[in-house]
């Protein structure tokens, strides 16, 4: 029986033994006071860098020498005499891998355990490699380090700038803004969260205006700008200017909306400032510029009577010099006016092609190189501010034959259609590049920018001339193709009610 016992005794004690050897851990164990090493598993063999045979029934501290000043014993001791086990996290050790030295993490846990008769007791060691988990552990803190030092420096920034930056989320509430707005509104980042602007200090047309925007935003997924005047909580009255710009997830979908709000009242008061002084200033010009022109007519009235034609010949150079100054001059006057919102229009039934008429007669007079060959008709007369429509006409004609050097032919055309009106001026010239087109009626853009000796200008005429017709319910546009020609049109709206069609009757028998 006896016998039985200790065969099955030691096939348990060959079987615990294997699995030890084959344990995907580092295992020893360490028996008696003396810790006389009573087993060791080839991974912790490799961590001691010790064959089996160097280090098996010897006393651990004569085995591995190396192993005393590090505390162990001490460890040991009281793991043995107190039977508390000891756990040493992710300490470091030094390996020699395939002849490379490499530093791996190890977790040690030491546990007091006694043999089969509690006699003896012995302390056995586990050693799990943790270097995996250490480093993605690592780099998990890492990264969030990193993350709490953008966000500190994000927070130091957008509190350093004036201007208001602030975040909302797809219901249009506020999640964060900074310190500005907060300032500004006297209250704290916890009071604004979860808020719209109806419910802050912001007058009800503004909250509703911006609410609105934000709610387009999220609709329509694209930026917006936009400015607006806007009189503080602190009674500062003046302008801003702001963008909300969608924010999207990882699946590009839209998760937020960000914003910002710059203060540019300075720069409205310099920019009106700058208007009021244009003004003037072209205003001053006009008015020698005009007794220029008269006195140089008199004289050359004069000299031409007298026959002396070399001296006329100047002074009629010195005449188109003047009309390309007056032309400038109203153009920055034009713009003035329009900065101002003083751009007047007198308005009135007119025959359209009489217009036409006068203004490519004059043209006409003024060029020897371009034949204006005028098709088409206008069936009504137009309503609107004659004067200022033909401004837009002698542009486009003027650019017309300034566009198009090399050939000697201007299409112009008008055509009706129910209640409208539609010219166009067609040139041969140079044509205009298709992602340049749409620029053209900007301000001061000037496709010919690089050519200014040969088309000299100042990219004022067409932004005029579109500001002119829209603010007339009307439409300007072209088609254009390089080495080809560009034609401009634009189409102007026939008033339809009925006391309008009676005096288009009228004017239309005169
Ligand atoms: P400016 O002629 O004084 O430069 P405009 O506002 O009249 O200013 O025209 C803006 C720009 O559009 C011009 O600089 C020129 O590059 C381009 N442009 C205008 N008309 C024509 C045309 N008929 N053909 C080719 N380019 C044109």
């Amino acid at each position: 029986m006896t016998k039985r016992k200790n065969v099955e005794g030691e096939r348990e004690k060959e079987l615990l033994h294997s699995l030890f050897m084959q344990a995907p851990v580092a295992i020893a164990i360490f028996r008696g006071s003396h810790y006389i090493i009573d087993l060791a598993n080839p991974l912790i063999c490799e961590i001691w860098e010790r064959t089996q045979a160097q280090v098996l029934n010897k006393p651990l501290f004569e085995a591995l020498p190396e192993a005393g000043g590090q505390g162990l014993e001490e460890i040991l001791n009281t793991v043995l005499t107190t039977g508390k086990t000891h756990i040493g996290e992710e300490l470091p050790v030094t390996l020699y891998r395939q002849g490379k030295k490499e530093t791996v993490y190890f977790t040690f846990v030491y546990k007091r355990i006694y043999d089969q008769n509690e006699e003896t007791s012995s302390v056995i060691v586990f050693a799990t490699d943790v270097s995996e988990q250490m480093v993605a552990r690592q780099k998990t803190e890492q990264l969030a380090t990193l993350i709490e030092q953008q966000v500190q420096i994000f927070d130091t920034v957008l509190t350093a700038i004036q201007d208001f930056v602030y975040t909302f989320d797809i219901s249009g509430r506020f999640i964060y803004s900074n310190k500005p707005l907060l300032d500004l509104l006297g209250i704290t980042l916890d009071q604004i969260i979860g808020k719209n602007f109806h419910d802050l200090p912001y007058p009800p047309e503004l909250a509703t205006a911006l609410q609105a925007q934000i709610a387009e935003v999220i609709k329509t997924q694209k930026p917006l700008t936009a400015e607006t005047p806007y009189t503080n909580p602190a009674g500062h009255h003046g302008y801003y200017e702001y963008i909300f710009v969608p924010v999207f997830g990882k699946d590009k979908e839209i998760v937020a909306v960000a914003g910002s709000t710059r203060d540019i009242t300075q720069r409205k008061i310099l920019e009106q400032q700058k208007d009021v002084f244009m003004g003037i200033v072209s205003h001053e010009l006009k008015t020698p510029v005009t007794s220029l022109k008269v006195f140089g007519q008199v004289l050359q009235r004069r000299l031409r009577r007298e026959g002396n034609v070399e001296a006329v010949k100047h002074l009629e150079k010195m005449d188109a010099q003047i009309n390309k100054l007056t032309v400038l001059i109203n153009d920055l006057l034009d713009i003035a006016r329009l900065d101002a919102e003083q751009l007047q229009f007198h308005e009135n039934f007119f025959s359209f092609d009489e217009l036409v008429d006068e203004i490519v007669e004059e043209i006409q007079r003024t060029t020897d190189t371009h034949n204006l060959v005028k098709e088409g008709h206008a069936t009504k007369p137009v309503y609107g501010d004659r004067e200022r429509i033909g401004q837009v006409i002698i542009n486009l004609l003027t650019n017309a034959i300034k566009y198009s050097p090399h050939s000697d032919k201007i299409r112009v055309t008008t055509s009706t259609s129910s209640n409208k009106v539609t010219f166009c001026v067609q040139d041969f010239g140079i044509g205009i590049e298709e992602e340049k087109q749409s620029q053209v009626f900007e301000r001061f853009f000037r496709v010919s920018g690089d050519n200014q000796k040969i088309y000299p200008g100042i990219g004022l005429g067409l932004y005029i001339a579109k500001e002119i017709i829209m603010k007339q319910g009307g439409h300007i546009w072209l088609e254009s193709e390089p080495g080809k020609g560009s034609t401009f049109c634009f189409r102007l709206q026939i008033e339809k009610s009925d006391i309008q069609q009676q005096l288009n009757a009228g004017v239309a028998e005169r």
